[in-house]
């Protein structure tokens, strides 16, 4: 198959590069900086993301020349949707002159690139209207209690609510909608925010996602004990406000969502310990100083920055991406195991979550 195939695929019925397990590409999620203000306790704990730590120096991350040309070999590849992440991705400077530059990419069957960003809102405030003036159509914001002491202690620098808050009504404001609120649920952490989240969403129209906590990295400590599986979630909440499954919005979407029977929205859950989705994954990552990824688990990531700046033509430069997914074979959450945990992994920060 050549970077120009143009079958249609039984996956989903459009075309694209197809992986060996039938898994076309449709997603790609660009880190732009490993650097974050926060310091979460299940993600960069500041015990070991202290003061010494090195980032990245900055000649080694992507510049947003680079990231928007890598961005254009995907969406020639079939990618349809394009997320921005972190580290928090708020902190890279200049952040809107690169979403311009991403909302101007067309895809080849013309239909709209989504384009979308993760943040822990922090910094939206100031930067919700600029970014959607620049073409950022949505925003996913993370945040795990709504009560400070809860979330305090979770990002790890007592960041408070209330400018989480502000910052979605920001987003509100400048027509980032739907936003989309990702919570991570850990066991004995912040079970007891799970309902006054899911209440607060419904209130404010917000699609709450409970994130099944990960095995990602190493520092967190990861256990199992500690994960709240996705069905418990559900049953917690539907138990209160009654919910029924709805069907995907296409094929590939994360999130399982579920429709509160009274009309008042909807919820999700993304299982990724407990039912892992593996054989609908249709993403890619790109880190922050350049390598490609085909699964969250990866231990080798593929250097796209040395095809960028070794002076590769375009299409020799959808050549190596297509390759890459081709032979994309990957399903480590279907294979979570004690023969695999202990296997070297990449910290989410880095990789881009
Ligand atoms: N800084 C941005 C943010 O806070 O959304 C973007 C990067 S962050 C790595 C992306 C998402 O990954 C966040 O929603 C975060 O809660 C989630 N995350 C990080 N570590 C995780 C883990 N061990 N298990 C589950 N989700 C995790």
């Amino acid at each position: 198959m050549g970077a120009m195939e143009t079958q249609q695929h039984a996956f989903d019925g459009r075309s694209g590069a197809t992986d060996t397990l039938g898994r076309v590409l449709r997603d790609l999620r660009i880190s732009v900086t490993d650097r974050c203000n926060f310091r979460c306790t299940y993600c960069m704990p500041k015990e070991v993301f202290g003061r010494d730590y090195e980032f990245l120096p900055h000649d080694q991350v992507l510049t947003f020349e680079e990231i928007a040309r890598l961005a254009r070999a995907f969406v020639g590849l079939g990618v349809e949707k394009l997320r921005i992440t972190g580290g928090e991705p708020l902190v890279r400077r200049d952040l809107p002159d690169l979403i311009a530059m991403l909302a101007a990419i067309q895809r080849p069957d013309d239909g709209e690139v989504d384009l979308t960003l993760t943040t822990n809102g922090s910094a939206l405030r100031a930067l919700a209207r600029p970014l959607a003036d620049a073409g950022l159509r949505r925003v996913t914001v993370s945040l795990d209690s709504l009560e400070d002491a809860v979330f305090g202690a979770m990002n790890g620098i007592d960041f408070p609510v209330a400018k989480v808050l502000d910052g979605i009504d920001a987003a509100r404001e400048a027509g980032l909608s739907p936003i989309k609120i990702n919570m991570v649920v850990r066991r004995g952490i912040n079970e007891p925010s799970v309902l006054p989240m899911a209440r607060w969403a419904r209130e404010t129209g917000a699609v709450l996602r409970f994130i099944e906590y990960m095995d990602v990295g190493h520092s967190n400590g990861w256990r199992l004990d500690e994960v709240v599986p996705a069905q418990e979630l559900i049953d917690t909440v539907s138990a209160v406000w009654p919910a029924a499954p709805a069907d995907p919005n296409y094929r590939g979407e994360v999130a399982e969502r579920w429709r509160y029977v009274d009309g008042g929205g909807e919820f999700g859950v993304i299982s990724s310990v407990t039912q892992p989705f593996c054989r609908d994954c249709t993403r890619a990552r790109v880190s922050a100083e350049g390598k490609l990824y085909t699964c969250l688990f990866a231990v080798v990531g593929h250097d796209a920055r040395a095809v960028l700046r070794s002076g590769a033509s375009d299409d020799e430069l959808a050549a190596f991406v297509e390759g890459i997914w081709l032979r994309r074979g990957d399903r480590y959450s279907e294979l979570r195991s004690a023969a695999t945990s202990n296997l070297p992994k990449i910290e989410m920060f880095a990789m881009g979550g």
